[in-house]
C-alpha cells in the first residue's frame, strides 16, 4: 500500500511554521490537516527542559497543532501518521468560457459536498489574448481539481453532481500520486528543480468565506469591480487570484495573490497597495462576525494595538484556551513576536 503525509503544496514550506499552523494540503478533506496527524512532539521550553507529549499534556500538544509557531517553545521533533493513497490519481483542469458567473456560482453551492477525495478550486488568472505577453491579457476563471482515484471515477461523479461544467475527458489527466505532487508545487518532472518560486515576487493575503454571501459568486463569476480591479493590476504587469474549497465551518480559503517581474522590484509598493484595495474591497463579501484568517498566512499588517481582534480572527474561540495555556508554560512570555500567543496578564504584544 502507498502511503503519504497530509503536507502542503509548496514544496519552500518549512516544516516547523507549516506544522505549528494548521497546515493544509491536497489530502485534507479526506485526512485532516497536518497537525490532525501527529502522534506526539519534542519540546523544549524556555528553561531547555525537554518534553515528550505525555510529560507535556494534552493540552499544550493541543496548543502546538495550530496555535501558531514561536509562542509555547521549539519543537524539536513530530511523530507523523501516515495515511493511504492510490497510486493513480487524476487532476483536472477547466477553463469555464461560458456561463462562468453561473459556474462559479454553483461550484460554491457543491465544492464541499463533493466526495472527500476531491481537492478543488477556482482560480481567476489574466491570459494573454493576443499571443503577445504583456500587450492584451483578459481574466479567465478556471475550475482545478485533484481527485484520488481515476478518470472514469471523475467523470462519473462530475456528471452526477456538477453537469453544468461539461467536463470532458481531454480536461483530465491520470498521474501517479508522486507526479501530481510535483505538477501541483509546480516542480518539473524531472531532477532539474531549481526553485522557481522565488522569482517572480509575490504578495499573498488570505481571507475565508464561511458566510461567503450571494454578491460574491457574481462578482468574481462576473464582470464587476472585482474585475476591474484586477485590469487595473494586469494592465501594468501580472495579477491572479484564487479561491479554494476548505470543508467544515468555514467553507472558503481566499487567497489573492499578486506576482511581478524581477525587473519591477523597484515598483513593489504599487503591488502591495493594490492587493490591501482587493482585500479591503472584497471585505464585505467574507467571513464577517467575526473576520477570519489563516494563522499560516499571517497578517502581518493588523495592528498590534488589535492584539485581541487578531487572535479571534485566526483561532476564534480557541484563542482565550491558546493564552491560558500559553500563560501556564511560558508565564514570562519568551517566546514572543507580533503576533505570537499572548499571556492573559499581557494581552498585546506592543512593547516587544
Ligand atoms: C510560497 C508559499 C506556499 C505555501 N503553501 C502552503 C500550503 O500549501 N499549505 C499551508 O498550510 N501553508 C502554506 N504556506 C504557509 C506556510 O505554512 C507558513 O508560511 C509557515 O509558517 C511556513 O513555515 P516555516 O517553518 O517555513 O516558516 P518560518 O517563518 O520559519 O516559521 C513560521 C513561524 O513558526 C515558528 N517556528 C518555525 N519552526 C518552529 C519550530 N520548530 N518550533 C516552534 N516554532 C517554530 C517561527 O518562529 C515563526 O514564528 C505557504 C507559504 C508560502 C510562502
Amino acid at each position: 500500500m502507498l502511503m503519504s503525509f497530509p503536507a502542503g503544496l509548496c514544496p519552500t514550506v518549512e516544516v516547523g511554521g507549516y506544522m505549528s499552523g494548521w497546515g493544509y494540503g491536497l489530502l485534507f478533506r479526506k485526512y485532516g490537516l497536518a497537525t490532525d496527524n501527529v502522534i506526539d512532539a519534542q519540546l523544549v521550553d524556555a528553561k531547555r527542559r525537554l518534553f515528550d507529549r505525555k510529560s507535556m499534556g494534552e493540552d499544550l500538544f493541543w496548543a502546538i497543532r495550530g496555535g501558531s509557531g514561536g509562542s509555547f517553545g521549539i519543537v524539536v521533533a513530530w511523530k507523523l501518521q501516515l495515511v493511504p493513497v492510490p497510486k493513480t490519481v487524476t487532476l483536472v483542469n477547466r477553463i469555464l468560457e461560458q456561463n462562468a458567473t453561473k459556474l462559479v456560482r454553483k461550484w460554491q453551492t457543491i465544492a464541499h459536498k463533493l466526495p472527500i477525495e476531491f481537492y478543488s478550486g477556482i482560480t481567476f488568472a489574466p491570459i494573454d489574448i493576443d499571443g503577445h505577453q504583456g500587450t492584451k491579457k483578459t481574466i479567465v476563471a478556471s475550475f482545478h481539481a485533484l481527485f484520488l482515484g481515476t478518470i472514469d471515477e471523475v467523470l462519473l461523479i462530475m456528471q452526477e453532481k456538477f453537469p453544468e461544467l461539461g467536463l470532458l475527458r481531454e480536461d483530465c489527466t491520470e498521474m501517479s500520486w508522486l507526479q501530481s505532487i510535483l505538477y501541483m508545487g509546480l516542480l518539473p518532472n524531472d531532477r532539474s528543480y531549481q526553485n522557481p518560486l522565488l522569482s517572480p515576487s509575490f504578495k499573498a493575503k488570505s481571507d475565508s468565506g464561511g458566510c461567503i454571501g450571494r454578491g460574491v459568486g457574481k462578482t468574481f463569476g462576473g464582470r464587476s469591480t472585482l474585475c476591474h480591479h484586477k485590469f487595473d493590476c494586469i494592465r501594468r504587469n501580472n495579477g491572479w487570484n484564487s479561491i479554494q474549497c476548505n470543508r467544515g465551518g468555514i467553507l472558503y480559503k481566499i487567497v489573492y495573490s499578486v506576482g511581478w517581474a524581477v525587473e519591477d522590484n523597484e515598483r513593489w509598493e504599487w503591488y502591495v497597495n493594490w492587493s490591501r484595495r482587493l482585500y479591503s474591497y472584497m471585505g464585505p463579501f467574507v467571513s464577517k462576525s467575526p473576520p477570519r484568517a489563516y494563522i499560516s498566512y499571517r497578517n502581518g499588517e493588523t495592528s498590534y494595538e488589535e492584539a485581541r481582534v487578531w487572535g479571534i480572527k485566526y483561532f476564534m474561540d480557541n484563542f482565550d484556551k491558546l493564552a491560558s495555556v500559553k500563560t501556564m508554560f511560558d508565564p514570562d512570555n519568551f517566546f514572543r513576536h507580533e503576533q505570537s500567543i499572548t499571556t492573559l496578564s499581557s494581552p498585546s504584544n506592543m512593547e516587544l
